[in-house]
């Protein structure tokens, strides 16, 4: 089959059309032909070879929505016509000790979306290397809604179930942008009380409408301060250097601080701020086959959705630099 795509040839190249052609679909394969697709900040990271790991022409694009085209001769659960969503991950062995477990997203051989020479979904259509991760959708969650709950959505769920967030406990969410503005709200939906920290004072009234029930600005450190031993978690979505270990001040003791935003430094502390109060720093991904799934269902129960601006396909340079230029309120969307 062949697929009309949106690529860049090389490092902060402009995206072209590119066309290429699929291999004869496998066993455990799936082909989604893509009606949406949301974009992240690993899709500009990947274009512009942020991590130096890219392999061009890169085809971004991992908060994919469609419908299956085609399925193997394995596939179980899904038809030609289903609904799904796929994520940053779309394949894993399935057989090591970490997937037989139920970790598919630690696997060694895991299949990243858009990493390696993997396509992604600013496509006609992409290519899912094992059908778990083609998710079917809730009928509660509209397609334009369903594409950012697929990575920006699992990233900052999974570690409520992962790291045994409460909902007696008192969080703080970093960064009220694509990723915060969904972590407040699952988070307040959750039944946590939830502050929103944020640079300045100018989102609050958005984040109080997201489930906040505080803000506070980091631009005057004394707000930080002053809330000194008062959160059992903290969600971290900035890519900022920020000033960590006022940030482990703020957790309670036996509190967690969980790295969701990539910052371009080593995250430096000083050892008593994990000693002290025996505080741990935690890392958050996009999850597994179990916990994206509950993820969806959870956002479909309780109307979890994120705020959207959306661009047609051809438009997908002028979406992917706004952004680049992290001017997307909150997430932007291709429609093909
Ligand atoms: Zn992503
Ligand atoms: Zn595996």
């Amino acid at each position: 089959m062949q697929v009309q795509s949106y690529a860049a040839q090389s490092a902060k190249a402009s995206l072209r059309p590119y066309k290429f052609d699929l291999p004869p679909l496998g066993p455990d394969e799936v082909d989604v032909n893509v009606t949406h697709c949301g974009i992240c900040h690993t899709d500009v990271a990947c274009v512009d070879n942020e991590w130096g790991m890219s392999v061009y022409p890169v085809v971004p694009g991992h908060e994919i929505v469609g419908t299956v085209s085609a399925v193997g001769s394995n596939v179980k659960r899904l038809a030609v016509g289903t609904r799904v969503g796929v994520g940053a991950l779309c394949g894993s062995c399935m057989e090591c000790e970490w997937c037989e477990g139920g970790k598919q997203q630690v696997c060694a051989q895991v299949v990243g979306t858009v990493m390696g020479e993997h396509k992604g979904g600013f496509a006609t259509a992409v290519r899912v290397n094992n059908w778990r991760f083609a998710y079917p959708l809730p009928d509660g969650i509209a397609s334009e809604h369903a594409g950012p709950l697929m990575c920006a959505g699992t990233t900052v769920f999974t570690p409520l179930l992962r790291y045994g967030v409460k909902p007696t406990d008192r969080v703080a969410v970093v960064g009220v942008g694509g990723l915060g503005h969904l972590a407040i709200q699952f988070l307040a939906k959750w039944g946590c009380e939830v502050t929103a920290i944020s640079s300045s004072h100018s989102k609050d009234e958005q984040a109080r409408g997201f489930g906040a029930s505080h803000v506070i600005a980091s631009s005057n450190p004394e707000e930080l301060a002053a809330a000194a031993r008062s959160f059992d978690f903290i969600l971290s979505t900035v890519s900022a250097d920020l000033p960590w270990d006022a940030y482990m001040a703020a957790l309670r003791p036996g509190g967690k601080l969980c790295i969701c935003g990539i910052p371009d430094k080593a995250i430096a502390v000083s050892p008593w701020s994990v000693i002290a109060g025996e505080k741990s720093i935690v890392g958050g991904q996009p999850g597994s086959i179990d916990e994206t799934t509950a993820m969806l269902n959870f956002a479909a129960l309780h109307g979890v959705k994120p705020l959207i601006e959306t661009f047609p396909m051809s438009e997908a340079n002028a979406a992917l630099d706004h952004t680049r230029q992290g001017k997307a309120r909150f997430r932007a969307v291709l429609v093909a």
